[in-house]
């Protein structure tokens, strides 16, 4: 059985303070019989102190973005290495905002998973299809290719989590269903089982666009799709 994941992706929200805030309101309100792994992702900058925050609890911290060189000549660059000196488990990579914006290709993409899985951590591979694509290729036919993409070439794969977010659905309120979610997530799913064998096709997959607490609960029901990576 998957151990389900709630993701929070802060992108580039909450100062500080509102860091510590946010992070005891959600340690006070964790259920006693949690279920499943919650994850946060801050700015890098409040990422130390939020390492530090949530130490003795079941939250842990994930990054919004590495770099794939170890080290050098990189300004406003972070590496794995430091990533994971600081307590971070996690790192997203390919959030469509990043391959947007930074122009982050699929290549860019599986050199940060190898380069993640070097130092320790878990990458939460982003994957989802534009309105566009949507339109002529179908839901599924992106998301699965990107997957493919970011785990092609490497000699072995460590553990990675998937997360299925519909650009079209990232921040403009339009959400998929749970089972269109559930539809690409067995397609995701069946392509990694088929190309990377069935261990890795035991990996998590996540739905993320546009989830709020109205409409929740009906991805977490699904058997299909492991968790949600909640943005706005
Ligand atoms: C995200 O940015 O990963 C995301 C899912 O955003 P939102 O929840 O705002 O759609």
């Amino acid at each position: 059985m998957r151990h389900k994941i709630v993701a929070g992706n802060w992108k580039m929200h909450k100062n500080a303070e509102e860091t510590e805030d946010f992070l005891n309101e959600l340690i006070d309100q964790l259920p006693d019989d949690l279920n499943a792994e919650i994850i946060v992702a801050p700015t890098f900058v409040n990422l130390a102190s939020a390492a530090d925050h949530v130490e003795f609890t079941p939250i842990t911290v994930a990054a919004q973005n590495m770099h794939q060189a170890e080290s050098g000549a990189y300004t406003g660059e972070i590496s794995g290495a430091f990533l994971s000196k600081l307590g971070c488990k996690f790192v997203l990579i390919g959030h469509s905002e990043r391959r947007q914006y930074h122009s982050e290709s699929d290549e860019v993409v599986q050199a940060k998973v190898a380069a993640a899985w070097k130092h320790g951590l878990v990458p939460i591979i982003c994957v989802g299809e534009t309105l566009e694509e949507l339109e002529t290729q179908g839901q599924s036919a992106v998301p699965v290719a990107q997957t493919i993409a970011a785990l092609s070439g490497h000699e072995t794969l460590g553990e990675f989590v998937i997360a299925y977010e519909p650009v079209w659905a990232i921040g403009t309120g339009k959400v998929a269903t749970p089972q269109e979610a559930e539809e690409v997530s067995k397609a995701i799913r069946k392509a990694i089982t088929e190309n990377f064998g069935a261990e890795s096709g035991q990996s998590r997959i996540l739905y993320g666009g546009s989830v709020k607490a109205n409409n929740v609960a009906g991805f977490l029901a699904s058997g299909e799709v492991d968790g949600v990576l909640v943005g706005g």
